[in-house]
């Protein structure tokens, strides 16, 4: 047995004590001071999965930071208090430290709701989209950011905070703009040298500590380098002198690289955990003080030597805690293989970039625990134990057969192929998203430690094998396919012409065709992901690809993941042809080659590209026959039959409505959690709401 002791060892942190190495760095989560009792139970489901140390996520602590139409938490005055308490409490309640990272986000911030100027070092574009600019401060100004800092502080400790943040990370903060150069050109004692331009943070450390420091930890989150090589701040230069400089003063180092893409990179662009290693691996070696560091952690061997080596002393995470709250309490209990790893995806980071509560393509309960009454790791028993037959083994199949499994049923699990996995393992199959293959992995291992389930591989149902099968309750998780015809966002309908050339879907591709010489054009009118990824497989492969979409840009879904410039940076560096802002209207012939006729989607010239084959990346249709029929059966009553026909046939997953893996998945879960529960509540889809207070 591997020995993980020294993972469950206590830290002192200044005054406070956590009891393991276990720490969910500040993470945001689209709930902040919109949805504070769904906030609170999300940070107590892990502080009870083991977390010694629980944050929150940025909070804003003056109307000058606004972070709207992105929900942050808020701590602007004593009114925002008892939310906050809630969290503290819940997190206390499980033994853990709860953390609270105070921000202030300078020209960052948006203000449309405060409609107050916005703050910064020098006059800068605010920056979202909307053609403001942020004020330069005046020494008055600093002065008060400091007074509003510090007050914060002391509203934070009255919350019940354990751990209070000054935050200079993620480009994001105003201690980070004051550091960095590109965003300071002040001459006077807070710009120019890096003793100057670090000025500030120094005063907020003393501050707070002041403020505060009998009894709470002062935390310093800083990125200890930007990733822009000699064109930014880096480990081995100005962000060395920074810990030197600062080195003993905070209780704890929480660093990282910036900006935020970089540290939380996703697995399609960076699949090692522990990536941020060699940038902060340095920290140590020059203060005392405790260090908690990051970068999808989640392998127990390598937190262990991460402990040993003295390169970190806390095991930080943000990722892995969301999609496993409870992986500290699953390696203190060897329970190495029931952990949930995060696979990298971002669809976490996409919410919060939506302003929506936070969901997980891995932990469909992520979100869910006040709202729905979800747990991680629990699901009610069997009202009566019987039998389910669940068919096709996609992400929705397999999680809402385990979820079955878990409640106590005898579950079957039918599969057409002769593997488990569905769409997750295809899309597992193409450059850049192994990782994601977790999320079946985790699944099917479960599954196959259960002696209430059987899996029949190579077997596709139709309607007459399930009803000989005689299970009463059917749930048809039976997927999607990419069409074939050119319909998707820009065209209802079918695009002229596609009898001339080699058309292929995404489908296609996954399960490895082999396709011929000459121009491939890929037509990503779907606008996700996978358009880009199957560019960049072929690619890959060696072939000619010209990329033409109906978006302005790459990929726009990207953008919420963090990881559109990388899409379509990669592309421009393969040597992918990019038509932006085109439609496919019609394939036509000129001088005996067969072409895409491209029509702009703002009027400009029209466009013809030769292509041997077309890949068409554009909408799904729900492959469901199965579900059709055996509806048909029980509106029909099945009086003509000799069998008896299903009680209940439940469509989930892809075949329900095509989306995300993380849609499939929460389906699946749903489906399962939702069995044989009050039919009232579940046929109104009902979960609790927040609703607004009408105190002023
Ligand atoms: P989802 O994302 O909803 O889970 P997928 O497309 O990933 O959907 O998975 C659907 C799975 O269902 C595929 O593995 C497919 O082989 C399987 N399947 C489709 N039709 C049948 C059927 N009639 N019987 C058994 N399995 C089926
Ligand atoms: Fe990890 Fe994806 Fe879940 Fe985020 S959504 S925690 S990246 S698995």
């Amino acid at each position: 047995m591997p020995n993980y002791d020294v993972l469950f060892e206590a830290v002192k942190i200044g005054p406070v004590t956590a009891k393991n190495r276990f720490y969910q760095v500040p993470h945001c989560c689209g709930m902040g001071h919109l949805r504070p009792q769904a906030h609170a139970a999300m940070r107590g489901m892990k502080a009870q999965g083991g977390w010694a140390v629980v944050s929150t996520e940025e909070t804003e602590i003056h109307p000058s930071s606004d972070l709207s139409p992105a929900v942050e938490q808020r701590l602007w005055d004593e009114r925002d208090i008892p939310a906050l308490q809630l969290m503290t409490q819940s997190v206390h309640e499980h033994g853990a430290l709860a953390a609270i990272e105070l921000v202030h986000n300078g020209h960052h911030s948006s203000n449309l709701y405060s409609r107050t100027p916005a703050l910064a070092p020098s006059s800068r574009s605010l920056d979202i989209i909307y053609p403001k600019q942020a004020r330069a401060m005046d020494k008055a100004d600093i002065r008060e950011f400091r007074r509003w800092h510090k007050a914060a502080a002391i509203r934070a400790k009255q919350a019940g905070f354990d751990i209070v943040y000054v935050y200079a990370g993620h480009e994001m903060s105003l201690p980070h703009h004051f550091l960095l150069p590109e965003y300071n050109q002040r001459i006077d004692e807070y710009g120019g040298s890096l003793e100057n331009r670090l000025r500030l943070t120094k005063e907020l450390l003393q501050d707070t500590q002041e403020a505060i420091g009998d009894s709470c930890a002062v935390a310093f989150r800083f990125a200890v380098d930007q990733m822009l090589g000699s064109d930014g701040m880096q480990a081995h230069e100005e962000g060395r002198a920074v810990v030197e400089m600062l080195a003993d003063i905070p209780d704890l180092w929480d660093v990282n690289v910036s900006g935020w893409g970089n540290d939380s990179a996703t697995s399609r662009f960076q699949p090692d955990s522990g990536y941020q290693t060699e940038y902060t691996k340095f920290v140590k070696q020059v203060t005392n003080k405790p260090v908690v560091g990051v970068g999808r952690l989640t392998s127990p061997d390598m937190m262990v030597s991460l402990i040993k080596q003295g390169v970190l002393d806390f095991i930080g995470a943000a990722r892995p805690s969301i999609a496993d709250p409870f992986l500290p309490n699953k390696i203190q209990q060897q329970r190495i293989e029931e952990i949930r790893e995060c696979i990298g995806c971002n669809v976490c980071v996409s919410c919060d970039n939506l302003g929506v509560p936070i969901r997980c393509t891995q932990n469909p309960t992520m979100g869910e625990e006040w709202r729905r009454g979800w747990h991680p790791e629990k699901i009610a028993a069997a009202k009566t134990p019987q039998s389910v037959l669940v068919v096709g083994a996609g992400p929705a199949g397999l999680e809402c057969a385990l979820q079955l499994a878990n409640r106590g049923y005898e579950v079957v699990l039918s599969e057409a192929s002769k593997q488990l996995g569905g769409r997750v393992i295809s899309e597992s199959n193409l450059k850049g998203l192994a990782i994601w293959r977790r999320v079946s992995d985790y699944r099917i291992y479960q599954l196959q430690q259960m002696d209430n389930v059987n899996i029949y591989l190579d077997s596709a149902l139709d309607v007459q094998q399930v009803l000989e099968l005689g299970i009463e309750h059917v749930f048809v998780a039976t997927g999607a396919l990419w069409r074939k015809d050119g319909i998707g966002r820009s065209s209802r309908t079918p695009i002229l012409g596609l009898d001339q050339v080699a058309i292929y879907t995404p489908d296609d591709i996954m399960s490895g065709a082999s396709l011929g010489p000459g121009p491939i054009v890929i037509y990503d009118d779907e606008q996700g992901y996978l358009g880009s990824v199957v560019a960049d497989h072929l690619s890959d492969l060696g072939h000619d690809v010209i990329f033409v979409t109906s978006a302005s840009i790459v990929s726009p879904f990207t953008e919420l993941t963090l990881e559109q410039k990388q899409v379509q940076r990669g592309l421009v560096a393969q040597g992918v042809g990019i038509y932006t802002n085109k439609i496919i209207a019609n394939l036509s012939q000129k001088s005996g080659h067969v072409g895409v006729d491209l029509k702009c989607e703002y009027g400009g010239e029209d466009q013809w590209l030769a292509c041997a084959s077309l890949v068409l990346v554009t909408e799904r249709e729900s492959a469901s026959p199965l579900y059709e029929q055996l509806q048909q059966l029980q509106e029909d009553n099945g009086t003509s039959l000799p069998t008896p026909i299903p009680m209940s046939v439940t469509l989930i997953g892809d075949a329900l409505a095509p989306g995300l893996i993380a849609d499939a998945v929460f389906s699946g879960h749903q489906g399962a959690q939702e069995f044989e529960a009050d039919p009232e509540r579940v046929q109104q889809g009902l979960f609790k709401r927040e609703m607004p207070s009408l105190k002023t």
